[in-house]
């Protein structure tokens, strides 16, 4: 661990220095070994340092031909074209087209002004309100923050927020309401602003980190389909995390046979090697929109022809190696140790998630359900635990009620091995039930 002062504005306190990564597994300047439980924050889905995509890289850089950089506005380029010729079969949007750009938030803030320039080219002016889900997260930049739905980041900026309108997310553990009334919910919430003024439906196709990958009842991704189409309210699914097979298939959608109007992914589409988002949107909001020439849009590094190269490099990864089925398979193997070893502890309260995607959520006491005291920071702790043992788990804090509630994410490399998923579900164990001990009460 360093301790010399650092001009990096960091993101945490005391961080290790990584010097090396391989696969599942990450090393620090002090040569101990973290088994990456979490790629990150869910992104690397193809494993560290994976030969493909460094190969991609590489011949970014040593290829006698080629574009290290083009503005969007002035060229496309071959590998883009290929990217997006090699992706738009397998994103569940009809006749797909790929808007890419530089992470989640960047893909999220593009989805909101696509919906809105959507509704202006067919002359429904009114069309600006976009509803979204209170436990939801969509990112950092204020458009993003707008429609997140977790008070604790939201707070600090609230003069600046607004726009968006919240309603309740599919969470079985904690709310019984059936998919078919939460639709029914969401259907009275755009009567009552009035549908003509509703431009577009946000939501994660299974929550992200704020609800811990909670998977909603079977029933509600299709009646809520339905409360969108009926208003002509444009579904926009978040898959930045749970895209591009970190659920078993290559889209959550697809586990409901979901075809939304726009697709937002990010995260694992690069595998965390290159900062990448993605804006997929259907053909009839593509032609639309393009039809007036007036998607007033655009970033200075979108549609980046190295992140194209890179993404592809992953994407062929993902297909050619079949690594969706072996996430949907390792899953099952995970969610297997997990409800042996990890359900029945004394403050697990519930496990869920889909693929290789869990959340872990602990409480104070199962019966009731009662989460700890956001003041006694157990999901940090859990964490840091691991840590200690060699594990990378990823928190999250507030699902309960927007301030209480702790989960850890699991989530590692498809790539990963029956035998390091073991050693995940070890640790974890070890890093959960440390939750008793005074050593780690007083530590956090
Ligand atoms: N949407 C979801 C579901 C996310 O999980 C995230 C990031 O965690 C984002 C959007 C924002 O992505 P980024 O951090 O790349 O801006």
């Amino acid at each position: 661990m360093s301790s010399r002062s650092s001009h990096v504005f960091a993101r945490g306190r005391d961080l290790p220095t990584a010097t090396d990564a391989h696969g599942c597994e990450i090393v620090d300047a002090d040569g101990r070994r973290y088994l990456d439980g979490c790629g990150g924050a869910i992104v690397v889905n193809v494993g560290h340092r994976d030969p493909a995509v460094l190969e991609a890289l590489r011949g970014a850089a040593t290829d006698t031909t080629g574009v290290d950089y083009v503005h969007a506005t002035q060229f496309t380029s071959a590998a883009l074209e290929q990217y997006a010729d090699e992706l738009a079969p397998l994103v569940p949007v009809d006749d797909a087209r790929v808007y890419p750009v530089s992470g989640g938030s960047e893909a999220i803030e593009t989805a909101l002004k696509l919906a809105r320039a959507y509704h202006l080219a067919r002359h429904e002016p009114e069309r600006h309100v976009v509803i979204a889900r209170r436990g939801s997260y969509h990112g950092n930049s204020r458009g993003a923050l707008d429609v997140s739905g977790r008070d604790p980041l939201r707070a600090p900026y609230l003069p600046w927020l607004g726009q968006s309108v919240h309603v309740a997310a599919a969470y079985p553990y904690r709310d019984p309401t059936s998919g078919t009334e939460l639709a029914a919910a969401l259907d009275a919430t755009i009567r009552e602003i009035g549908a003509g003024r509703v431009a577009a439906f946000v939501a994660e196709p299974i929550a992200g980190a704020a609800l811990g990958a909670s998977v909603p009842p079977g029933d509600y991704w299709p009646a809520v389909s339905d409360v969108c189409r009926a208003h002509g309210v444009l579904l926009v699914a978040d898959e930045v995390m749970t895209g591009f097979g970190r659920t078993g298939t290559w889209f959550a959608c697809e586990h409901w046979g979901l075809r939304p109007d726009i697709v937002v992914a990010g995260k694992g589409a690069s595998n965390g090697a290159w900062p990448l988002g993605l804006t997929i949107a259907s053909g009839a909001v593509h032609d639309a929109v393009h039809a007036t020439g007036d998607f007033v849009h655009g970033f200075t590094w979108s549609h980046h022809p190295i992140g194209a190269r890179v993404a592809l490099a992953v994407l062929q990864r993902l297909r050619d190696d079949r690594l969706v089925e072996r996430s949907a398979a390792a899953g099952r193997s995970l969610h297997a140790l997990l409800s042996d070893k990890v359900a029945g502890l004394a403050h697990v309260g519930d496990v869920r998630g889909r693929g290789l995607f869990a959340g872990i959520e602990l409480v104070a006491d199962r019966a009731t359900q009662q989460p700890f005291p956001r003041a006694e920071r157990v999901a940090e702790r859990v964490t840091r635990a691991a840590k200690e043992l060699g594990l990378l788990v990823y928190p999250s804090t507030g699902c309960a009620d927007g301030v209480d509630g702790d989960v850890v994410l699991l989530g590692p490399p498809f790539i990963v091995t029956d035998t390091q998923l073991e050693a995940i579900v070890e640790r974890l164990v070890t890093a959960i039930a440390a939750l008793d001990s005074n050593d780690l009460r007083s530590n956090g």
